[in-house]
């Protein structure tokens, strides 16, 4: 921190510092990496519950900095979004994404996180629209999530970018439910099949009946009106069973894997059918 005559520190304390410091150096090695190389797609599986397998895997960047080492997508993701740099960003990933999801079986879904920034740029959704016809995979088994942040700036904008998304028959699920201040509302507003429920509802299941209580209802919520629910951040065979008791359908979480490198994933669909 910046220190004064009297060694007292001013403006910042040291933590913030660390931060600021450190979303600089990840703006400056983002410029100058070789992002086709340094960049990775983990997947982590999505379970279903009603048909008791496997439904798909959710795509999740890996940035391996030549100069920084690992840097989690959170961070490199928000400076990317500032920066400018997440529109390429975003093709990349989805790019090697779809070309790993062309030696999967054909019963397999992949989720995909879009930006909001993505969606306000026209072109970007024409190229994001380009990557899954070239693809050659069926748009059926490919689902965008989409946080509502990402369309705060501009509704009426992310609306039109999501319903071109739509149109090509491509799936959208809004990301993180429940964790914003609008979520019902965009709900009505949008194309979406399916919400996923953001995990700060499942950290508190097994102590506060409040937190069961809210799953419970946007479960129904959801029910009533046609959309398929993810319950994420599931970890333990306590949790997974009062989900069960809530029939909830589909789950992402550690107690059905990590994310995990996309060579892990044939031999883990392998393990899952010898089970
Ligand atoms: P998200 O889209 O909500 O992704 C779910 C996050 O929860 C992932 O973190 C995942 O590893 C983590 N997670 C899943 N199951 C569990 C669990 O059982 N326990 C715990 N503790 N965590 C679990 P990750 O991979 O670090 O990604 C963080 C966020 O970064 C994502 O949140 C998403 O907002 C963003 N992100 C990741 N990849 C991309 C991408 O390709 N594009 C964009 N735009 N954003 C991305
Ligand atoms: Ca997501
Ligand atoms: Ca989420
Ligand atoms: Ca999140």
């Amino acid at each position: 921190a910046k220190k004064t005559a009297r060694g007292e520190a001013i403006l910042f304390t040291p933590r913030h510092e660390r931060e600021m410091q450190s979303m600089g150096q990840v703006d400056q090695a983002l410029r100058a990496a070789d992002l086709e190389t340094e960049l990775q797609v983990f997947l982590q599986p999505q379970f279903d519950l009603e048909l008791n397998r496997t439904y798909g895997f959710e795509a999740l960047a890996r940035w391996n900095s030549a100069t920084l080492g690992p840097v989690s997508p959170e961070q490199f993701i928000r400076v990317a979004e500032t920066s400018g740099l997440i529109r390429k960003i975003t093709q990349i990933l989805l790019r090697k994404t779809l070309h790993l999801v062309t030696s999967w079986p054909e019963h397999l879904h992949v989720s995909f996180n879009l930006s909001g920034h993505d969606l306000m740029s026209p072109v970007s959704v024409s190229d994001i629209l380009d990557l899954v016809k070239q693809s050659g995979i069926d748009p059926a088994r490919i689902e965008f999530e989409i946080t509502e942040t990402a369309m705060m700036s501009d509704i009426d904008q992310a609306r039109r970018s999501i319903e071109r998304i739509a149109a090509l028959g491509c799936r959208l699920a809004l990301d993180d439910f429940g964790s914003g201040y609008s979520s019902f509302s965009y709900l009505h507003q949008l194309p979406v099949s399916k919400i996923k429920i953001d995990r700060s509802f499942v950290v508190p299941l097994l102590k506060d009946a409040s937190a069961s209580k809210i799953i419970q209802t946007i479960i129904n919520l959801g029910r009533s009106l046609d959309l398929d629910c993810v319950v994420e951040g599931v970890e333990s065979i306590a949790e997974l069973d009062i989900l069960k008791g809530m029939h909830a359908r589909f789950i992402q979480g550690y107690i059905f894997g990590k994310p995990m490198e996309a060579k892990g994933v044939l031999p883990y669909l392998a393990a899952e059918a010898r089970a």
